[in-house]
């Protein structure tokens, strides 16, 4: 991006932020989504989400970056209403009837786009709101009033490129913007236990990232990798893992950590959450 460019953005972004009064800073979330179906079935998970839902602030729009909406380059959500994607095979009728009609958050679309100073990121009017988003966004604000948009995951980039570009959208957090990453931190399709059984390895990488979490160590999470053949096998494609690097970003030293839903589900889908 050349000096213009970046003198012309800053100054859209302060004429779209002026417009918003500033907010306490609203809570931070990582919600590990899991299988699909614990969004319409009774279970500790979607309980937690439901519970959340009832005490967290009201937000004026919320953002969620999705393990589902996956790209090439970075690019945010205007559609409004975003469509409601049933990204899912091989699930009862009952979880494909879902609909979240929830407005779309067009100007902090815009106003996140004009943010981002270190890469390009680019409008998007085709996606929606994917399993990843509405999942945990349905149980948590049934009423479908508040506005949302998404951000996608340029998966062809490295761990820091995710760090660094969430760190340009912690003003966000100031204008009531409710950020969720919705992943999971363990998540091997190829390794599903049906039998309640917890993998050795899930434990480890589970118990290694809420330690560098509580230590603050940012550093050691985006290098996950050399956590070596736990890290491996938790995290054999960085989908699921890249949102927990936005949630790392967006964090405040002034946050406080707590651990929801940590639990593992099929063996290996661990569903920590921290805000
Ligand atoms: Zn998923």
């Amino acid at each position: 991006m050349d000096a213009t460019s970046t003198r012309l953005s800053l100054n859209v972004f302060g004429q779209l932020a002026a417009g918003y009064a500033r907010t306490e800073r609203m809570p931070l979330l990582f919600i590990g989504h899991g299988n699909p179906i614990l969004a319409i079935t009774d279970n500790v998970f979607r309980r937690t989400w439901v519970e959340l839902g009832q005490h967290l602030p009201q937000p004026s729009a919320m953002l969620c970056i999705s393990a589902h909406w996956q790209t090439h380059g970075t690019y945010v959500t205007l559609a409004d209403p975003p469509r409601t994607i049933h990204d899912f095979a091989s699930f009862p009728q009952a979880l494909f009837d879902q609909d979240y009609p929830a407005p779309g958050a067009v100007d902090y679309a815009r106003m996140t786009i004009a943010a981002v100073q270190t890469v390009p990121t680019h409008e998007d009017y085709t996606w929606g709101l994917d399993h990843g988003a509405w999942c945990v966004l349905k149980p948590m604000f049934p009423t479908a009033t508040i506005p949302i948009f998404q951000l996608s995951l340029d998966v062809q980039q490295p761990a820091a490129y995710h760090y660094a570009l969430a760190q340009q959208l912690a003003f966000l957090r100031r204008r009531g913007v409710l950020i969720v990453g919705s992943g999971n931190i363990v998540h091997n399709l190829q390794m599903l236990q049906r039998n309640g059984r917890v993998y050795d390895w899930a434990v480890e990488f589970d118990t290694m990232v809420k330690e560098r979490l509580e230590a603050h160590d940012d550093q050691a999470l985006i290098a996950y990798e050399q956590f070596g053949q736990a890290a491996r096998l938790a995290v054999p494609t960085n989908d699921h893992y890249l949102p927990l690097l936005y949630t790392l970003g967006l964090r405040d030293p002034q946050d406080t950590l707590a651990f929801f839903n940590d639990q593992f589900d099929l063996g290996c889908y661990f569903l920590g959450d921290h805000g």
